[in-house]
């Protein structure tokens, strides 16, 4: 909850674009929201107001919510928790620990985020993949390079306002507090995961980059916050032999596809007839356009993850020999396309390294099937529906380069088919979805972990109880606030057993 002094209230309201615009630039906002199912574009706000009934000026010596108040623990605190990863779940954990006077450690194998940014900016030249600083590994996770997106289905898993307070804290936009699909844009996280981590030194905390942890380097006697993300490979090979209880669980794999952003507006605004100005005018009071598209094949889901309009595909993996393609947006989301994935629900069978071997055998023929370095094999997506080669590509958002490949013939049947399939689908509800002008590109494996990390009620690990997995990689949080929120939570947990 947004914390306001005095007796205050809410007023919804319903309107146009435009006088919506109006009313954001001058009054306090609590939320906002598009709604663009009919072809009368509408948007929703809940304003704050006084008692007299008055909305509340934006400027308004409101607070607009508790700053959080972090102790200094240069001399160890309540205690020394340590955390394996820095992103959203290592980083949330470590700021709670401080709140309540405890000490983390963070071990983060991955560099500092700027020194991250040039090994990024390397492997979108195409000159090669640093397995250490990627779009995975380093300060801030597989978040820091993202859409940002800060929202999350899972309603349960702890306070979401809290986490979006935090990142406000450190410098997210305003709009992040009150919009409902908010998303901060990978230009701004840098600094944010920056701020984050100074402040976390300031306060006694140490961090160390470069420091690749492993179980086997533990005596037991120190909690360890396990927030390693879902790519580090290499670690849960290395838990799984040191006896840590994992198990395979739900996932699910397919690939990215890639539309011109102006498509994508015209079918999700119902701009049909519209010229390119009525278009520009529109997207400048509400943005790009974005989808989210499910249905059912066989049984199982197949749906569109994680979409950035205005965005970017990137190359997201930590293998050398696989492919791997995510997607990205800056804060104003304003390139000229729009991508998501498109991804089928799995189950796979069998243990949870043979879950990892999966996700690696599909990451491998990706990689077979690509150009060189970080290329990424790619279809026109009509092509790819009906099964055709297609001779050449449209121009895509990928800086590597995409080279064309038929993913309709290589793609595991239990994917590439229930993809088509879907696609059609999708189609049929947007007609035109499905066009040579749209690009798919492979693979997006990694949308979630196929593995979990079992731990009980008080998030430590059943094997090992010293052990407190969280976060994505644990599998028991996906995206970046439900792993903060998982961080949130395990490090209350903590600090509950410790007291
Ligand atoms: C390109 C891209 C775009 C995304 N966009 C969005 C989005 O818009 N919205 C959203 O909600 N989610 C998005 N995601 C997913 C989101 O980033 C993750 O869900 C989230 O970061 C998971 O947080 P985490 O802290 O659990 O793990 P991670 O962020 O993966 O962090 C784990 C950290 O642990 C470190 N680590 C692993 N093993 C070790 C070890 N042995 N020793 C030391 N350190 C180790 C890694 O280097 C890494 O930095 C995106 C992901 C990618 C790759």
């Amino acid at each position: 909850m947004q914390c306001f002094s005095g007796s205050m209230e809410t007023r919804q309201l319903i309107l146009t674009p435009e006088g919506a615009k109006e009313i954001e630039q001058q009054y306090r906002i609590v939320k906002r929201s598009v709604d663009a199912r009919q072809r009368d574009l509408k948007v929703l706000l809940t304003v704050l107001v006084d008692a007299q009934g008055c909305m509340v000026p934006k400027d308004a010596p409101v607070p607009l919510y508790e700053a959080p108040v972090f102790q200094h623990v240069q001399d160890g605190g309540k205690g020394t928790v340590k955390i394996v990863g820095a992103g959203p779940a290592g980083l949330f954990a470590a700021l709670t620990l401080l709140e309540h006077g405890y000490k983390p450690i963070i071990y983060e194998r991955g560099k500092d985020v700027s020194s991250r940014k040039r090994d990024i900016a390397l492997l979108n030249q195409n000159k090669g993949l640093n397995t250490e600083s990627n779009y995975c590994f380093g300060e801030g996770g597989a978040g820091t390079f993202s859409d940002g997106k800060l929202f999350s289905r899972s309603k349960k898993r702890g306070n979401m306002q809290r986490v979006m307070e935090l990142f406000h804290y450190f410098g997210a936009d305003d709009n992040i507090l009150y919009e409902a699909h908010a998303h901060i844009g990978s230009d701004k996280l840098s600094g944010i995961i920056r701020r984050m981590r100074e402040c976390i030194v300031e306060h006694g905390g140490e961090v160390y980059f470069d420091t690749k942890w492993n179980i086997r380097n533990e005596d037991g006697k120190t909690p360890v916050i396990l927030a390693i993300g879902h790519s580090a490979h290499d670690t849960y090979r290395e838990l799984a032999a040191a006896g840590v209880q994992l198990e395979a669980k739900g996932c699910a794999m397919g690939v990215r596809v890639e539309h011109p952003q102006s498509l994508i507006n015209r079918l999700m605004y119902h701009l049909k007839g519209k010229s390119d100005e009525q278009q520009r005018q529109l997207t400048a009071l509400i943005g790009n356009a974005a989808y989210q598209l499910v249905t059912q094949v066989d049984g199982q889901g197949v749906y569109s993850f994680c979409m950035c309009p205005g965005g970017h595909i990137v190359p997201a993996g930590s293998d050398p020999d696989g492919c791997v393609v995510n997607g990205m947006s800056a804060s104003h989301r304003n390139s000229p396309y729009a991508n998501s994935g498109i991804v089928v629900e799995l189950h796979p069978a069998g243990s949870a390294l043979e879950a990892l071997n999966y996700q690696e055998h599909l990451e491998h023929l990706a990689k077979a099937h690509g150009g060189t370095e970080a290329q990424a094999p790619a279809q026109r997506l009509k092509d790819f529906v009906e099964g055709k080669a297609c001779k050449d590509l449209p121009s895509c958002s990928y800086l590597p380069g995409i080279v064309p490949s038929r993913l309709d013939e290589w793609l595991p049947r239990e994917i590439g088919e229930r993809l088509r399939q879907g696609f059609r689908d999708f189609d049929r509800k947007y007609p035109g979805f499905v066009t040579n002008d749209a690009v798919v590109v492979g693979v997006e494996s990694r949308s979630s972990s196929p593995v979990r990390i079992v731990r009980n009620d008080a998030m430590q690990s059943v094997s090992h109880p010293w052990l407190y997995p969280c976060g994505e990689g644990a599998g028991y949080a996906g995206g970046i606030t439900s792993s903060a929120m998982d961080g949130i939570r395990a490090a209350n947990s903590i600090c509950e057993a410790f007291q």
